[in-house]
């Protein structure tokens, strides 16, 4: 795909909206967030792109520092004997690198054996990997103590790697070049609709000892309810799933949907007391045969 152009266009309804929130703070809930930007996390090209200055694969391809490129078989190699100087424009040393998820101390002395160790590692790589080894992305291991000492932080607190991995997530949700955004919020509301619940949906739920609002799908059980206790406590007949009856057969049997068939008599069921927090579904309790068919609801009681 061919990058946007010019960069203005392309960034500047996301300019517009930062400058917004900058000011204006984002509220959720109720509550004012105040969002400011302490860094814009790209990888390479998308930072050439962004701040239009030489790609990455260039000659003068670091934007750090004014270290040459040369051609070794093709590649754009950092050669590692060479003498850099360091770019000294305030708005090259703003920007990271975020290649690599290393632990960097707070400690300065930390800081300065990890460039040691890394301008040690560059400069031998050839040795060891061959000469179109130190390209573009060895060459910036150089540089990254600078990032870590520049924002005061562990590299990993600032690392693109959650934002990438997340990336994928969200580009498998795209299926046609068409609306991609709106592909994206669909799949994401039909994720979170479709989530089974782990814990109770029901604590604006009405129960009582009536029939029609005192069946339950438990975790493996289903309950019905026949006291409530004063101190919230619920008393119930309690039959595991597995002593009760399919309803049907076919095309799968019943009780792999949580539907079941339970006898009048329930010799099975056992009294227990419950918190209402174990009652995961409400489920409908209809007179069936000679006994009942108990379908669990998908939606809560609200
Ligand atoms: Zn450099």
């Amino acid at each position: 795909m061919k990058k946007p152009e010019p960069v203005e266009d392309y960034l500047e309804d996301l300019v517009e909206e930062l400058v917004r929130i900058q000011e204006r703070g984002i509220e959720h809930e109720g509550i004012l967030f105040e969002v400011k930007i302490n860094a814009v996390i790209c990888d390479s090209p998308a930072r050439a792109f962004a701040k239009c200055i030489k790609g990455h694969n260039a000659y003068h391809g670091c934007e750090r520092c004014e270290a040459v490129a040369t051609r070794v078989d093709g590649r754009m190699v950092y050669t590692s004997h060479a003498t850099f100087e360091r770019r000294t424009d305030d708005k090259f040393s703003q920007v990271y690198l975020s290649c690599l998820s290393l632990i960097w101390s707070r400690d300065r002395h930390i800081w300065s054996t990890s460039e040691d160790l890394l301008k040690h590692f560059v400069d031998g790589s050839t040795e060891f990997y061959g000469d179109t080894f130190p390209v573009y992305n060895i060459h910036s291991l150089q540089h990254l103590h600078e990032d870590a000492a520049s924002f005061k932080c562990s590299l990993n607190d600032i690392s693109a790697f959650p934002f990438e991995n997340h990336m994928q997530a969200i580009k498998k949700m795209v299926r046609s070049g068409q609306n991609p955004l709106a592909q994206v919020s669909k799949r994401i509301a039909e994720q979170e609709y479709a989530k089974p619940s782990t814990r109770s949906s029901l604590k604006r739920c009405y129960v009582s000892t009536k029939s029609r609002d005192g069946c339950f799908i438990l975790a493996d059980e289903i309950a019905f309810v026949r006291e409530k206790r004063g101190d919230g406590m619920l008393v119930a007949d309690v039959i595991r799933l597995d002593d009760a009856h399919d309803l049907f057969e076919k095309p799968c049997r019943s009780k792999l949907i949580n539907i079941a068939y339970v006898e009048k008599e329930m010799d099975v069921a056992q009294r227990r007391v419950l918190e209402k927090k174990e009652l995961l579904r409400k489920a409908v309790c209809l007179p069936f045969s000679e006994g009942f068919a108990i379908f669990p609801l998908l939606h809560n009681m609200d």
